[in-house]
């Protein structure tokens, strides 16, 4: 197969405050005509720069420092920006993760697929038309001929990528290349949007550069994968290959650090510290602080991407000599969860809540939007109920009425047989403590104004723990300890931490008020996949030590497998299947859970 697109020693800088940062640093790769190509790798390491090298669309402080880019033997790196506008969109094109900012909020979808056939087309007048029409079919958006004249914010998540990917495929583009294009969406809209891709893939020969971090996805499109760490490709292999026995070290830690049924009876593996600052300049390989198997060579001596076996190169010098076993394929089965004997702590019997619609000058209630409607569940001491489905199902204001955050239309809360729905703001302050709540976002649910010390001090002083300040103080060093924080963290703002330390903040901001119960709301989702094996690990040995129960909600099976003795499913504000995880996620009886099981990509 003849290369689509070839990128040789690609080196791109940005010039920042604290010198120039080195965000891709000697990319080699080639992209066949009809393949796909995945890039892997955690936030930070390089490929959405790669990406936007490609197509010269790098931010102000951002240049190519040197390397070629070529495109079906085009040199785009020696190309006049005229030129190259003609080159985006028609022979190269790209989709993004979030096609609502990607797409003109103030131009309907139809005349922004249009605008494309026309800047790089002889069509016009009724020709445009009939052909976003047919584009428009062609990637599934349903009803096209009156979507066409809708805006993006009418539109849901999934139809938005499909009008993306339809005005990236309006004039047959050599290269697609996709950046995260699923990550914002449901798993089964997911599922929706990588069969597209595929056949349209396989229909146009295209190549597919598909640039993500979810390992299953990789298994399920690419053909060969490329691994991305510090700025440098770390392993480049076939896709059986890389699956059946991943070689650099950093690969194998991504492997290990996912969340699966196998790991229940232990912990996920971690990859310790963070990816270095790209304004180092490295005199070894770039892994060496966060390597299991570093020695002395490592730190003294960069290591050359080498070649073990035809296409499978690696840049690690340890395997010039060995090669690592392949991946046991085998997972031990979780163990029983013991339930029984577990007491009860929190019963919830048929939860509503429904919110009116007001419409008319006198807002006048014309219906509800019934976002819960007959949700019964109960939680145990010291067990952890998985709440999952896709978002709008209702999951999270399940969370928030169970605090009484809202408040349920219908239905009971009971914790320890306390009856909470009939509680006034008093008598709630009295279970505030006992319940707690932690955000997906630790960066929007912490004050940016206090240092860590006041924060977990505030929640404490208001519900009354500890009896004076001086027995508050050593309790948030023990607060920091457990959850991972050195005692400096203290008088530090959160901008100072990074998104995994954040949420450790509010784990122990949580834990500060001594909770029985904690109801996590997609803790986990916006962080990359070690950070996430670091909280996981960290949520379960604080359950083992602190008899804790949790609500999880999530919308990520295997972290349900990983952490979760009960799973609720819900969709449309109703549990439609519930029960031991295993079983549920082993054998599930409702169509709904079986089309989301089947919609999560597998890395097996
Ligand atoms: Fe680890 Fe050394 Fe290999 Fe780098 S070169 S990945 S530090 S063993």
């Amino acid at each position: 197969m003849s290369a689509a697109l070839e990128l040789a020693g690609l080196r791109t800088v940005l010039d920042t405050p604290e010198g120039e940062l080195r965000a891709v640093d000697g990319v080699d790769l080639e992209i066949a005509k009809g393949e796909c190509f995945a890039l892997v790798g955690e936030s930070g390491c390089g490929k959405s720069m790669t990406a936007l090298s490609i197509l010269r669309l790098l931010p102000d402080v951002g240049r190519i420092a040197g390397g070629s880019v070529r495109l079906g033997g085009l040199d785009l790196l020696a190309l006049p920006e005229a030129a190259m506008r003609a080159v985006r969109g028609k022979r190269a094109a790209m989709i993004f993760q979030e096609p609502g900012t990607a797409l003109n909020p103030v131009l309907t979808v139809g005349r922004q697929v249009a605008e494309v056939i026309e800047r790089h087309t002889s069509l016009r007048g009724p020709a445009v038309r009939r052909r976003t029409l047919e584009l428009l079919r062609s990637v599934g958006v349903p009803e096209a001929e009156r979507r066409m004249g809708e805006y993006a914010f009418q539109l849901s998540g999934g139809q938005r990528q499909r009008v993306m990917i339809a005005a990236a495929l309006a004039v047959d583009p050599e290269v697609l290349i996709a950046d995260e294009p699923t990550t914002a969406l449901d798993v089964t809209i997911q599922a929706q949007i990588l069969d597209l891709l595929a056949k349209l893939q396989a229909e146009r020969g295209m190549a597919l550069l598909l640039i993500t971090h979810d390992l299953g996805i990789v298994a399920r499109m690419a053909d060969r994968v490329a691994v991305m760490y510090a700025g440098e490709i770390v392993e480049v292999a076939p896709r059986e290959q890389f699956f059946r026995a991943p070689q650099h070290p950093y690969s194998q830690k991504l492997f290990a650090a996912l969340p699966g049924a196998a790991q229940r009876d232990g912990s996920l593996a971690q990859i310790p510290g963070q990816v270095p600052p790209l304004t180092t300049e490295f005199g070894g390989c770039r892994f060496t602080e966060r390597c299991d198997f570093a020695f002395e060579r490592c730190a003294r001596e960069v290591p050359q991407l080498r070649t073990l076996e035809p296409g499978h190169r690696v840049r690690c010098h340890l395997r010039e000599t060995e090669r690592a076993a392949p991946r046991a394929a085998s997972r031990a089965a979780p163990a029983a969860a013991a339930a029984a004997g577990a007491r009860r702590l929190l019963d919830v019997k048929d939860l509503k809540v429904h919110f009116p619609i007001r419409r008319g000058v006198f807002r006048r209630t014309v219906g509800y939007v019934k976002a819960v409607d007959g949700v019964s569940l109960a939680v145990a001491e010291g067990r952890t109920l998985a709440l999952v489905g896709e978002s709008g199902s209702g999951k999270t204001t399940v969370g928030k009425a169970i605090l009484q955050l809202i408040r349920p239309s219908a239905g009971s809360v009971r914790y320890q047989g306390e009856e909470l729905t009939r509680l006034g703001r008093a008598g709630l302050q009295r279970y505030r403590a006992a319940m707690q709540i932690v955000f997906q976002d630790p960066y929007a649910s912490l004050n940016p104004r206090m240092r860590v010390a006041d924060i977990l001090a505030e929640g404490m002083r208001s519900l009354g723990v500890g009896r004076d300040d001086a027995e508050r103080a050593r309790r948030i060093g023990v607060l920091l300890d457990q959850v991972g924080l050195p005692a400096s963290a203290t008088s530090r703002y959160p901008h100072e931490f990074s998104g995994g330390q954040r949420q450790r903040i509010a784990i122990a901001r949580a834990l500060a008020v001594e909770p029985k119960l904690i109801v996590c709301d997609e803790p986990t989702s916006a962080l990359d996949v070690s950070v996430q094996a670091q909280i996981l690990n960290l949520l379960k040995s604080l359950q083992e030590r602190l008899g804790l129960a949790y609500l999880f909600i999530t919308h990520n099976l295997a972290v349900v497998e990983y952490l979760a003795h009960e799973v609720a499913v819900m969709n449309e504000g109703r549990i439609v299947e519930q029960g031991p995880a295993g079983e549920v996620l082993r054998a599930p009886r409702h169509p709904y859970t079986r089309t989301l099981l089947a919609a999560v990509p597998k890395v097996d």
